[in-house]
């Protein structure tokens, strides 16, 4: 982020603007929405700016801007239409450290302006660091749609109404009622026509009558990492979380999107890395839903694949707290979507294992000769390690060397990359590889792309890598 994003009072701040031309005009009408001490410098100003003038909403100086105009300003304008002009104005602010925008020149300028959506005291403000003024426009647009004019007769009875509101017990329950307000009250009372106060009044009564939810905790999959392809109900989730306890491995792109007052606690565990004991995730979950917390436990992918959710469960059952699981799209479903492949396929296999490279070790025999079959699928996470294990015994029981095998590594993310290999050629093609971040195994698939490209299997003596 280039440009910081703040919102400066400019209640009788000074601000002086270089130049009276068109530049200069665009500058004042938003300055105007401020409540800012403007004053002018241009020798032959337009003539709505004299007139500003005249009515006291601007000073106005005819003659060029000097050092001393400057001093004790809070921002400045550089907006004569002299590309020199400009530069030397710019120049003088710099040397005082006064905030300056050079109309039309990023480069040059301290600070830019944004698009603005004014619905007072709500102000959304969208910039795009110079790199997209049309879809700063565009998003403008659509977001003056989605706030109705409203929205501002709501937040100003609302900020009168803050006071009052501190009646409730707690955060929480001031939350709930700023939520109710904004989400279903205020807007049902301005469609009735019915007095804001009058309103606030009648939620905040119901909201004292009403008992603080008790503190809960939600299982939600988070997904394999494409914040799109998280469900609705886990963005609820994370929408309403006082806490949010999560994986390693879940997408920093899924945790932005926690409410921002939720405390975000980083319980992880990640293949051989470091972890934090399951005994030390139990407890904190189970304290903080005690203390009334809506408590989300963000685990990747689908939360019932390899994630000990019924140890969890058992957990936050035994301690009496109310619970649900929100399911996830698990990494095999991303892999596969992502090579366009299907798991499943009638007259090739009418089942798919999901297995752990971490277990493998304790197969049984008939494991292993299921598996070696022709035909045979099998999703293997956490396997990137166990490959030269899983790969001899699968061909010790019979498995065809040729078998495909598809790595995908961190699946439906801006990172993943697809590795289409054999069977026998899998550890080695691992080993060069170096993949880094989580990989599925996908046993007995080859991607469509590939298949393609290719007459037949055997694949490529070298990794076929396919640019997703
Ligand atoms: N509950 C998760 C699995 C957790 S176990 C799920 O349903 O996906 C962790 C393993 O999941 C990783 O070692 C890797 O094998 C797999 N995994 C998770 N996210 C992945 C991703 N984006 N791409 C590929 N594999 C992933």
């Amino acid at each position: 982020m280039r440009h910081f994003p703040i919102f400066l009072d400019l209640t009788q701040s000074r601000v002086v603007v270089a130049g009276g031309g068109e530049a200069a005009l665009a500058k004042l009408r938003l300055l105007f929405k401020t409540q800012a001490a403007i004053t002018v410098f241009a020798a032959d100003p337009a003539a709505d700016i004299a007139r500003w003038a005249a009515a006291g909403r601007l000073r106005l100086e005819h003659r060029a801007i000097r050092a001393e105009d400057i001093a004790g300003a809070v921002l400045a304008y550089a907006a004569t239409g002299e590309v020199d002009e400009d530069a030397r104005v710019a120049g003088l602010a710099r040397a005082q450290g006064v905030l300056v925008n050079v109309v039309d020149d990023l480069v040059a300028s301290q600070f830019i302006t944004p698009a603005i959506v004014d619905r007072t005291p709500i102000t959304i403000a969208i910039g795009t660091e110079g790199a997209a003024p049309v879809l700063a426009r565009t998003l403008k647009g659509e977001l003056e749609k989605r706030l109705e004019s409203g929205v501002s007769a709501l937040a100003e009875a609302g900020r009168a109404f803050r006071d009052r509101a501190r009646a409730l017990p707690g955060v929480r329950a001031r939350c709930a009622f700023w939520a109710a307000w904004y989400g279903t009250d205020g807007p049902a009372a301005l469609a009735r026509g019915t007095p804001l106060d009058a309103a606030l009044e009648a939620l905040l009564a119901r909201h004292l009558a009403h008992q603080p939810e008790p503190g809960r905790v939600d299982f939600v999959g988070a997904g394999p990492g494409d914040p799109d392809l998280l469900t609705l109900k886990a963005r609820k989730a994370l929408d309403g979380a006082d806490v949010v306890l999560h994986d390693r491995l879940v997408a920093p792109g899924i945790l932005d999107l926690a409410r921002r007052e939720a405390t975000m606690i980083e319980a992880g565990k990640e293949g051989f890395g470091p972890s934090t004991p399951q005994d030390a995730i139990n407890r904190l979950m189970i304290e903080h839903a005690r203390a009334g917390a809506r408590v989300v436990r963000l685990k990747a992918g689908d939360p019932a694949v390899f994630g000990r959710l019924d140890e969890e469960i058992e957990a936050v059952r035994d301690a009496g707290l109310d619970h649900a699981v929100i399911p996830g799209i698990t990494a095999a479903s991303a892999a596969a979507a992502s090579i366009g492949r299907s798991l499943t396929r009638r007259g090739r296999n009418s089942g798919y294992q999901v297995l752990t490279g971490h277990d493998v070790k304790g197969f049984a025999e008939h494991d292993w000769r299921a598996l070696a079959r022709s035909g045979s699928v099998a999703a293997i996470y956490m396997g990137k390690r166990a490959t030269r294990f899983l790969t001899g015994r699968l061909m010790m029981h019979g498995a065809d060397p040729e078998t495909p095998v598809t790595v995908v590594a961190n699946a439906s993310r801006p990172d993943a990359r697809t590795l289409a290999t054999s069977l026998a050629r899998l550890p080695d093609v691992l080993e060069t590889a170096g993949l880094t971040g989580p990989a599925v195994i996908l046993y007995g698939l080859a991607p469509a792309a590939a298949e393609a490209a290719l007459p037949a299997f055997p694949m490529l003596d070298t990794p076929e890598e396919i640019a997703l």
